[in-house]
């Protein structure tokens, strides 16, 4: 049976699947979805998954749901909240690749998501469950694309949503979007870190916690790797370079990868790449010190407000990710995330800074001579270009006026 299993090595400790928690109960770690081994071959069920595409049933229809074998799935077709999430392009970067210093990039957009940014993927996995185990309000705490998701799932699944966001650090954009879809929101003072705290001290009954650390939403997120390979024609790329905020999306991958492997999908993994913001950055200076503990940046700073986290909770996941795929942790600055972006911007493409850190990370192992030039490598846009657009104005604006 599907079942929750503790993350901490050492504990253990198991929980029924449906049971809604967000830690474990004897030692607090995070949990995680233990998956079981599909009973279909690994050839079968990539043939199946590419032919729902052509399908009409609406769990076909999602990006997500359409590889439910791999997902903690014990729902009807009714069960389902989705706004047809995934199936979103991969998409060459060819200025990119030129400006970074390499031959073979392409862009796996997660930003082209219903509401614009990859936590759809694991939202309607984490409303889905919300809604079969009955709550009647959900929460989260967030930079602000969470916010605009959960809000948008909620609407869409019939249950209140309250978000909780560091007050005047989210982008306007994102704010709107969760009003749009009629949560509730709470502005807390400080950042996201602190909002995070607020949120986890409430306890009402009924009401569910759906911030990364739920392991639904990784789940849902996992998808993301899977559609990728897809795309590839299963042929595994050298690099996979994402974002790194509070580390559930590095986490959720290197899961996918683990499953994908220990299943028979693949024969091997890439190189998973975390790149974080320099000024908010625990996991790479932990990364660089060789110590095996995090010590949380106390006051995140960076223009990336997607990824200004000093406490990612996911950081044990993501870093077992990290062992397990050979890979690399970083970080850029602000000016680099800036000119990055620019350059994604050229190829007629966009994001939001936060996922420009992968295209400026490419660059800074190239020139280092860490990443080999004809390297096949895929970098993850985590947000629309729409998403920050006082960004977009400002930087436009300090550059015309130091012409
Ligand atoms: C949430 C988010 C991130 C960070 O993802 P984590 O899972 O928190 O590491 C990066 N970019 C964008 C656009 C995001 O919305």
């Amino acid at each position: 049976m599907m079942h929750l299993r503790c993350n901490a090595p050492g504990c253990g400790t198991t929980l029924e699947l449906h049971v809604h928690a967000l830690a474990c109960p004897k030692c607090g770690d995070l949990l995680e979805v233990v998956m079981e081994r599909p009973q279909r071959e690994p050839c079968d069920l990539k043939k199946i998954w590419r032919e729902r595409r052509a399908s009409h049933r609406v769990l076909d229809q999602s990006g997500i749901w359409r590889f439910r074998e791999l997902l903690p799935f014990d729902y009807a077709d009714s069960d389902v909240v989705t706004l047809f999430e995934g199936n979103v392009a991969l998409v060459r970067g060819f200025k990119s690749a030129d400006w970074a210093g390499v031959t073979d990039l392409r862009f796996k957009h997660l930003g082209w998501n219903p509401t614009g940014s990859f936590k759809d993927l694991g939202m309607t996995a984490a409303i889905t469950e919300a809604r079969f185990t009955g709550a009647k309000t959900v929460a989260c705490a967030s930079t602000g694309n969470t916010a605009a998701s959960l809000a948008a799932y909620a609407a869409r699944g019939g249950i209140q949503a309250r978000v909780y966001l560091p007050a005047g650090q989210a982008s306007a954009n994102k704010l709107a979007q969760a009003l749009d879809f009629g949560a509730e929101v709470v502005q807390v003072a400080g950042s996201f870190d602190q909002a995070l705290d607020t949120l986890l001290a409430q306890s009402e009954a009924d009401l569910q916690f759906l911030n990364s650390i739920n392991p639904f939403r990784i789940e849902g997120q996992k998808t993301a790797m899977l559609e990728l390979l897809e795309q590839l024609e299963w042929n595994v790329p050298d690099y996979l370079v994402v974002p790194g905020g509070n580390l559930g999306n590095s986490s959720s991958f290197g899961k996918a990868f683990r499953e994908l492997k220990e299943f028979g999908f693949i024969e091997h993994v890439p190189r998973l790449v975390i790149v974080q913001a320099a000024g908010a950055n625990p996991l790479a200076q932990m990364w660089r010190s060789g110590s095996g503990e995090l010590w949380p940046v106390t006051s995140p700073e960076t223009v990336a407000t997607a990824i200004r986290i000093g406490n990612p909770r996911s950081w044990r996941k993501a870093l077992q990710a990290i062992h397990y795929t050979n890979g690399v942790v970083m970080d850029v600055t602000d000016a680099e995330i800036g000119e990055a972006k620019a350059v994604i911007g050229r190829d007629g493409i966009g994001c939001e800074p936060a996922s420009a850190t992968t295209l400026a990370g490419i660059r800074k192992l190239a020139a280092a001579g860490e990443m080999d030039r004809d390297a096949r490598i895929v970098a993850v846009l985590t947000g629309h270009a729409l998403k920050d657009t006082d960004y977009i104005i400002h930087s436009q604006e300090q550059r015309a006026g130091s012409v």
